[in-house]
């Protein structure tokens, strides 16, 4: 079966997360990564791995839901929540200077304090990047986040670039540093991303879909979910010249060996749901 790596499906409407869920193993997907995006509501992801089998929690604080540098206070708090056994990722944490705020040195310091937060539970990271507008003269998101990976020797704990969408020089180097690159349906419509998907060695490809409430989207049945994962498969074995099942059997073993010893309690659902 498939994994979805990232997604936020702790922050639908409670009454539809089971159905969200069904739908998911439906359509062959059997483990869910929900991230946390505050230190709330990575809470939150926590109690729902807790009460749905094929659900696992990513914790940590997304750069753009930054309202301070993270305080010794949040990452305590951060790390207490690592212990559960349901944590898997760190996740979510990153960069994003599309906007120029939250102020960039908050982003950077909690960027590399979340790492620090993994190295101590032993958790790959699941990291966000998001460039600049084109409209102001900022640092690059991309040399922020390298250089922070290349201090904080982050490539030991493993992980990867969630939704990519940067060129291949730079997922080139996100390889080089050991992570995988992590592939959303944005991959159906930019066709930039079409050379990194070609070139990516097939022990670095993960999939998501970042399912999250599309409120904006008027039309409840056009929200991604992750039963959508097969629709960015299909387009990667298009672009790749391999079959639909090679993608999912190669997405799959990546996404557990990025886990280390916590994919045992992923495999197990796996297992248990493809004997059923
Ligand atoms: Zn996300």
């Amino acid at each position: 079966m498939f994994i979805d790596t990232h997604a936020h499906i702790h922050q639908h409407d409670p009454d539809e997360i089971s159905d969200i869920i069904d739908r998911a193993i439906t359509a062959n997907v059997g483990a869910i990564i929900t991230a946390g995006t505050t230190v709330e509501d990575s809470q939150k992801a926590i109690e729902l791995a807790q009460t749905h089998a094929s659900v696992f929690a990513g914790v940590g604080v997304h750069p753009t839901d930054l309202t301070h540098s993270l305080t010794s206070g949040d990452l305590a708090n951060l790390s207490k929540f690592a212990e559960s056994p349901e944590v898997i990722v760190m996740s979510e944490i990153g960069i994003d200077h599309q906007n120029r705020s939250p102020d960039f040195d908050w982003q950077a310091e909690s960027f590399h304090a979340q790492i620090e937060v993994a190295r101590s539970h032993s958790l790959p990271i699941v990291f966000h990047i998001r460039e600049q507008g084109d409209d102001y003269d900022a640092h690059s998101a991309r040399d922020a986040t390298i250089s922070i990976l290349k201090e904080t020797n982050a490539g030991e704990l493993g992980g990867t670039a969630h939704y990519f969408q940067g060129r291949w020089d730079f997922a080139s180097q996100l390889l080089d540093l050991g992570f995988h690159i992590s592939f959303a349906k944005t991959l159906t419509r930019i066709t930039d991303l079409e050379e990194t998907a070609r070139k990516i060695p097939d022990n670095r490809i993960l999939l998501e879909t970042d399912a999250y409430p599309q409120t904006f989207k008027k039309n409840r049945a056009k929200w991604t979910e992750p039963r959508d994962i097969p629709v960015v498969a299909e387009k990667l074995s298009a672009l790749r010249g391999s079959s639909v099942g090679d993608i999912q059997n190669l997405a799959t073993s990546n996404t557990l060996s990025m886990l280390g010893r916590r994919s045992e309690i992923v495999s197990a659902v796996l297992d248990s749901l493809a004997t059923r």
